[in-house]
This record gives C-alpha cells, sequence and structure tokens, in this order.
C-alpha cells in the first residue's frame, strides 16, 4: 500500500476526521468524530467498521475546534501509529464563483477562500482554521479543498439568481448552495445501487444541523434551498432559514438592531433553538413534552414538504426523496411527517421499513423513498487520493 490521505470536515459545532488508504475507492481505516464542541466537548475514534477505538470527554479542554482536532490527532497517534499521511483532503464551505472543483491548496489560494468568509461564517472560518493546523501538522503532505459549493455550480440561471439589479449578479451575489459533498455522494450512490432513480428527478433532504434540499436530475444539481449563504432555504438547529428581507430591514429600521445582532441572531439563536425555546438538537426536542418543541418539529417538516413540492416544480416531476444527514437518517418522526401528507404526490411509506431505519422506506408507490447514510468523507477522501495521482 501506499500511503494515507486524513480527511477534516469541520461543522459548525463538529469535526469529523477519516484516515483513508490512498486509493482510487479509499479504504477507510479509521474515523473520528468530535461533537458538542464548545459545549461538553467529547470525541470518538472508531476503526474503519465503525468499532470503537477510544472515547473521550474533552470538556473545558474542547473549547475550540482546533483543541478538538489536537486532540484527535493524538488519539490517532495512538491507535494507528503507523499512518502515513501524504495527503490531506478538507471540507470548505464555500467555493464562490471560481472552484467548481478539488483544488490544490497554496497561500494564494487560502487567500481567495479567507475573502469568502463573511459568505458562510459558521463554517468557512472552522474549515480554514483546519486547513492551517493541518499545514502545520503535516507540512510534507499535499493539502487538497472539496468544496460544498462545486456541485451546484452548474445550475440554470433561473435557480442562480435573485431578482436584483443584474450588476449584483455578475459581482457574485447568486445562489451557490451548499452541502454539494453530501449531494455528490448520494448522486453516487443512486447511480451505483439505484440506477432507476439516478436516471431521474430526486429531492434529496441533507437534515442535519444545517438542513437544505438539492433538486437532482440524471445525477446534477438543478436547484438547491440554499443560496448566497448556508442562511436559506429550510430552518435549522440554529438558523432561521428563508426569511422576508423585508423582516431584517424592520429589524433595523424599527427595533434598531446592528448587522451584527442581526446576524448573531440569524445564524445562531433562530430555527429549531429560536422556535422551541429548549434545544437546537432534534433528539432533545423529540424527547421533549412540551408544545414548543413539537410545533418547531412540526415547522421544520411542514417546510421540508413545501420545498420538495418547489423542487417537483423545478424538476419537472418527481420520482424519488433521499433523507439523508444527522436527522434524515436517524429520525423516523420527521420522515414521517415529511412523507405523510405527500400522498397526493405519489409518495408512500412503509411504516414499519420507516421505523426500522431501512434504507427503501416507501410502500410501492409512484416515488421511491429512500434514507441513505451519507459519507462526505469519502467524497473527500476520493479527490485527495486523485490529487496524489491514485486510480
Ligand atoms: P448532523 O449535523 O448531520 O450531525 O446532524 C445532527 C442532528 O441530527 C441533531 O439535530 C441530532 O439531534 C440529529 N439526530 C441524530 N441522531 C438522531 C436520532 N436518532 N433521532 C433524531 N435526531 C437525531
Amino acid at each position: 500500500m501506499s500511503g494515507h490521505v486524513l480527511t477534516l470536515n469541520a461543522g459548525s459545532s463538529s469535526l469529523k476526521l477519516g484516515l483513508f488508504t490512498a486509493e482510487a475507492e479509499p479504504g477507510c481505516l479509521a474515523e473520528g468524530h468530535a461533537e458538542r464542541i464548545g459545549k461538553d466537548a467529547r470525541i470518538r475514534l472508531a476503526d474503519g467498521d465503525g468499532r470503537e477505538l477510544a472515547a473521550r470527554e474533552l470538556g473545558e479542554a474542547g473549547a475550540t475546534h482546533a483543541d478538538a482536532l489536537d486532540a484527535a490527532l493524538a488519539m490517532l497517534e495512538e491507535h494507528l501509529p503507523e499512518a502515513r499521511v501524504e495527503a490531506v483532503g478538507h471540507r470548505v464551505v464555500h467555493g464562490g464563483q471560481d472552484f467548481d472543483r478539488p483544488v490544490r491548496l497554496d497561500d494564494r489560494v487560502l487567500g481567495a477562500l479567507e475573502a469568502l468568509e463573511p459568505f458562510a461564517p459558521l463554517h468557512q472560518p472552522h474549515n480554514l482554521a483546519g486547513v492551517r493546523a493541518a499545514r502545520a501538522a503535516f507540512p510534507q503532505a499535499i493539502q487538497v479543498a472539496c468544496f460544498d459549493t462545486a456541485f451546484h455550480r452548474h445550475h440554470p440561471f433561473v435557480n442562480d439568481v435573485f431578482g436584483l439589479p443584474r450588476a449584483f449578479y455578475e459581482r457574485g451575489v447568486r445562489r451557490y448552495g451548499f452541502h454539494g459533498l453530501s449531494y455528490d455522494y448520494i448522486a453516487g450512490e443512486l447511480a451505483r445501487a439505484h440506477p432507476e432513480l439516478h436516471a431521474g428527478r430526486v429531492a434529496v433532504a441533507h437534515l442535519g444541523n444545517g438542513a437544505s434540499i438539492c433538486g437532482i436530475v440524471q445525477g446534477r444539481s438543478v436547484a438547491s434551498t440554499m443560496g448566497f449563504t448556508a442562511l436559506d432555504g429550510l430552518p435549522m438547529g440554529t438558523r432561521v432559514g428563508q426569511l422576508d428581507p423585508g423582516v431584517v430591514l424592520h429589524l433595523i429600521e424599527q427595533e434598531g438592531m446592528s448587522a451584527a445582532e442581526i446576524s448573531e441572531m440569524l445564524y445562531k439563536r433562530s430555527g429549531l433553538l429560536g422556535l422551541s425555546g429548549i434545544s437546537n438538537d432534534m433528539r432533545t426536542l423529540e424527547a421533549s413534552e412540551d408544545p414548543r418543541a413539537a410545533e418547531a418539529i412540526a415547522y421544520f417538516t411542514f417546510r421540508i414538504r413545501r420545498e420538495i413540492g418547489a423542487m417537483a416544480a423545478a424538476m419537472a416531476g418527481l420520482d424519488g426523496i433521499v433523507f439523508t444527514g444527522g436527522i434524515g437518517e436517524n429520525s423516523a418522526r420527521v420522515r414521517r411527517e415529511v412523507c405523510a401528507p405527500l400522498e397526493w404526490l405519489g409518495v408512500t411509506l412503509d411504516e414499519a421499513a420507516n421505523e426500522a431505519g431501512a434504507r427503501r422506506i416507501d410502500a410501492g408507490g409512484r416515488v421511491g423513498v429512500l434514507a441513505i447514510p451519507t459519507d462526505e468523507e469519502r467524497v473527500i477522501a476520493r479527490a485527495a487520493a486523485a490529487a496524489l495521482g491514485a486510480g
């Protein structure tokens, strides 16, 4: 075997890393997952089959993403001392207009990506902090950036534009769409295991702490619920989702809020957390007896249904729905609340299969319904291995 590739995927409150063989279809040797960074952080390291190798409560020592990365690399070194990292693949949320495929990171590219930080303030700074930390930890390794926007870069004009004066579009104020690595993986899974859906029109709902829906026709993204930033579309754990821009003007003019205050509220105190007043975490909301928790879930699932309807219109039909992401993969309740009222669209749900967490969960209706665990790390590992010349 040649060397290894390391993948880094820093979310808003999580950090995932993977160690893979540097082959065209990389083999996963280990995966690490730090969650609740900044608040009761914990980290778990597993082998390639998901068997736990080690777990640690980081507590105060897990205040930042850099802390979590240090701890994860130390655990990796302890359990896989033979690892020889030759390439590091990074998830980078925003690639702007220029980056429509993975790219080797150097100072110039890093500078261009730093300039995009205001477009994804919850993610891009963490992603780039990970790049800097990995360059310091593995100075000999190739560093490769893989973008969440790249999968969506070829949307038709009408799904790429806002109704603003045209000059803003030319300056890059357009719908980028995110979660592209996840959608790339799902499109690959459809091609591999569900070719009839891959050939058709599929609404893929990536439902995690961040949430979006992508319309995929014959393996290509044609529309996304996320727009210029990762704030638009579905309500999320703490993000507002679609909002009348007039509300923002009202907050400035009548409530006297500053841009920083509004930004903090829309990114960090809205969505499931804001509506429930309880938590941004779906598991906590599902376990709660508080009616506000049920209302927050009801709004979440209603908006998902609405957007699936919109995607059906954008794609001129609907052949499949795929649920993925932490909520999409695990919450039978969310999948049921989304699908049951969509019968008019040809959506059916096999209750037992849904409760059991099966991959195929439709009851044989016209629309195929699937729950597929996403694997952004694998998409990143493939790109990093390709940069090393594997395959
Ligand atoms: P992600 O950002 O993809 O890691 O997803 C995080 C979200 O998935 C959180 O809201 C979790 O509460 C939710 N989640 C994870 N496991 C479950 C589960 N078994 N049931 C409901 N929600 C879950």
